[in-house]
């Protein structure tokens, strides 16, 4: 049985190795510019990334500052965004623009007291921001990194929207390693949406079926079942 700290290193390194292999390339994990990863991470909600690639690259190209997206007509942007439905996004993203020229100076804030105060921008996006961009060790908490974290440690929340809950954003950047942690971060977001799915997991070939509380409890459960046929 492994201690909490063996747990977590187990976690980290399985992780950390899983990534090196499979991670998924986007062109907004290869820029730290916080005007794109915040256009990027509106454009992801609730958003599947290989969708939101195409419509990703029409907005950067076309607006690919705030002073032009402030400028954008807002019939012309949700046509742009259609594809990937959620047109109100378009909305958003003007309005966003409009503060970051009129209140920012054209910059993306690099704190989050600011970053809240942007339309549209929750916990989730500011983090992001604030992680991708700007190197701050903060935790991505969406469904797919809070999913992990439930069933790997069966970390949970009392908030009736988890991904607001500052208290479980803390336990989770505990788990953060000191250095890499925005790969770390999207090493999670990519784990999430490929192996520990909300539906169908693969457990079988995951590489932490051996810490995994969830996986672990099923197979003991399996395992009385099949013995009790046995035992009839
Ligand atoms: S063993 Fe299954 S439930 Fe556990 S982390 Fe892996 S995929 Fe997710």
């Amino acid at each position: 049985m492994l201690s909490a700290e063996q747990k977590k290193l187990k976690f980290n390194r399985s992780i950390s190795r899983w990534f090196y292999n499979h991670q998924r390339i986007y062109p907004w994990r290869k820029t730290k510019d916080p005007y794109k990863i915040l256009v990027s991470e509106f454009l992801l909600q609730k958003t599947n990334a290989d969708l939101a690639l195409d419509v990703y690259k029409v907005l950067i190209r076309e607006y690919p500052n705030p002073f032009l997206l402030a400028k954008a007509k807002v019939n012309n942007l949700r046509n742009q965004i259609a594809p990937i439905g959620l047109s109100y996004r378009a909305d958003r993203l003007i309005k966003t623009a409009k503060q970051l020229v009129y209140e920012y100076n054209g910059q993306v804030p690099n704190n989050r007291k600011d970053l809240l105060k942007l339309y549209g921008v929750g916990l989730y996006i500011s983090n992001a921001v604030l992680c991708f961009a700007y190197k701050d060790r903060v935790a991505i908490i969406d469904t797919n990194t809070i999913r992990i974290f439930g069933r790997v440690f069966g970390i949970s929340s009392n908030n009736k929207r988890p991904r607001t809950d500052v208290k479980l954003e803390k336990k989770m950047e505990n788990w953060l390693p000191k250095r890499n942690f925005d790969m770390f971060n999207y090493a999670l977001l990519d784990f999430g949406a490929t192996v520990c799915t909300a539906v169908n997991p693969k457990c079988k070939k995951c590489p932490l079926n051996t810490i995994c509380d969830y996986y672990l409890a099923g197979t003991k459960e399996e395992f009385i079942k099949s013995s009790s046929h046995k035992h009839k």
